[in-house]
């Protein structure tokens, strides 16, 4: 096998690897929770796409174990140690905009546009066909491969939770959901709650009766909204006209009527994991209102807990947690969701993405001072920790060298703030199956794989898997 082309061997088998592809691309897997069932807990689509991949198995002579709805597997060799390939059929809803219908695959200049055609059905059928082909070749597995396939991962990973709890866990392996050269570090994830009790109502000052921005944690809120009364309300009009001006990065709207107005703040969403892509129209709203006096203590408070501690803080430095690792890099802070409303009081959900070296308990503390002098409670949730697979362990670098030897591209390692399936094994990565002269159409409309990549990815998988499995 050393001197196999691997690339040729795949090319040659294009037509079988796409006609194993388009039997997944076909099927509609968004979740869908109106059509939930026990039988189907995420809808029917999911688990019509994995008893398909199941049934693909089946006819191709592959052992296959399904775990009720949620998860299945294809397994092949044997041997004490066990390598898991973690992949996914569910993908997230198609969207406004496609040229074609995502859940009918075509291929347009040399490209598979379909929805799930690189996320994540695409990179998923690229290693089990890596798989089929090494055992057309005849290569005996000295190990145990499971590949394992999600029904789930695009939302709550409810799939590998249930997967797990009945499941081997295997000893080291990778899954086939970001990009190439590889993922060995992600980043720990954490919320920090800020909550606001109403504490008084004065006379003086403007009244915020609401604030709202944010979806999500993990999403830099798109805009922000924030309604306000009071006298000489023209004045905080013209005021946020000039503030609007001075910053470029923002657009808004104002409207009044009679002692109300109603501010909007536009700025730009990005994934919570990088805030500084995006611009944060809950912070930047807040560091407009901080000027203002107002009739509620809590008010104050969280404006200007926002505008002093949160705006502009991507490293949470003024919040005193920052922290850098070497190889996975700095801790980043996403203000997701911002609300106030005057009879309840505020809640802000601030995202965290940590590296090694630095813990939720450590955070929370450091956070506690920052904030000494504002009336609000903090409190942590439930975190995912770290995940680093050192560049010296020889999964790193096997996968690495497979790469490297195909391609020809640097191979390094990588850190992200996360997360994919490959945190879910102690010895576990990403890799691939985007490359970095790819174009990036996840999650997008007219999402496609690039023939090459598909064939480029198989390969490579096949020549891992095998050297992996020596
Ligand atoms: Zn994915
Ligand atoms: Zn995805």
């Amino acid at each position: 096998m050393e001197n196999i082309n691997w690339l040729k061997e795949v090319e040659s088998r294009q037509d079988a690897l796409i006609e194993d592809l388009f039997r997944l691309l076909k099927i509609d897997s968004v979740r869908d929770d109106e059509k939930a069932t026990a039988e189907a807990p995420v809808g029917p689509g999911p688990l019509a796409a994995l008893e398909e991949f199941l049934t693909m198995a089946q006819e191709d002579g592959f052992e296959t174990k399904q775990f009720g709805p949620w998860a299945g597997r294809v397994e092949i060799g044997s041997g004490d140690e066990l390598m898991g390939i973690l992949g996914h059929v569910d993908v997230v809803p198609a969207g406004s905009g496609w040229e074609t219908d995502p859940f009918e695959p075509v291929i347009k200049d040399n490209r598979i546009y379909a929805r799930g055609s690189s996320d994540d059905k695409g990179p998923t059928v690229a290693a089990y066909f890596a798989i089929k082909l090494l055992r057309e070749l005849g290569v005996e597995f000295n190990k145990r491969v499971h590949l394992i396939i999600g029904t789930d991962e695009e939302s709550g990973w409810q799939c590998m939770d249930h997967y797990f709890k009945e499941a081997e866990m295997p000893d080291f392996g990778f899954s086939p959901d970001a990009n190439f050269p590889i993922i060995n570090g992600e980043k720990g994830n954490v919320s920090a709650i800020f909550t606001f009790p109403q504490v008084e109502i004065t006379t003086v000052g403007y009244s915020l009766v609401s604030f709202k921005a944010g979806l999500r944690p993990n999403m830099v809120p798109e805009d922000a909204k924030a309604v306000i009364e009071g006298s000489n309300i023209e004045f905080i009009q013209e005021s946020f006209e000039i503030f609007v001006e001075q910053h470029e990065d923002i657009t808004a709207e104002s409207s009044v009527s009679e002692n109300r107005i109603e501010l909007t703040v536009y700025g730009k969403s990005a994934h919570g994991s990088t805030p500084s892509k995006g611009v944060n129209s809950a912070t930047y709203l807040a560091n407009f209102l901080q000027k203002f006096e107002f009739n509620s203590t809590s008010a104050g408070d969280f404006v200007h807990l926002l505008s002093q501690l949160l705006h502009l803080n991507f490293n949470g430095a003024k919040l005193g947690v920052a922290h850098h690792h070497e190889v996975m890099g700095d801790v980043s802070m996403n203000v997701g969701i911002a609300n106030f409303d005057i009879e309840k009081g505020g809640k802000i959900d601030a995202n965290f993405r940590f590296p090694e070296g630095t813990d939720p308990e450590t955070m929370l503390g450091q956070i506690n001072t920052a904030v000494e002098n504002f009336r609000v409670n903090v409190d942590m949730t439930d975190g995912k920790e770290p995940h680093y697979v050192p560049a010296d362990d020889p999964l790193v670098e096997t996968l690495l060298d497979v790469y490297h030897k195909q391609t020809g591209f640097e191979a390094h390692e990588q850190s992200i703030g996360g997360g994919t399936y490959g945190r879910l094994m102690p010895r576990g990565v990403a890799y691939g199956a985007l490359f970095p002269d790819s174009i990036d159409t996840m999650h997008q409309a007219n999402e496609f794989l690039a023939l090459e990549d598909l064939t480029r990815a198989t390969a490579i998988y096949a020549e891992a898997i095998y050297r992996l499995t020596r």
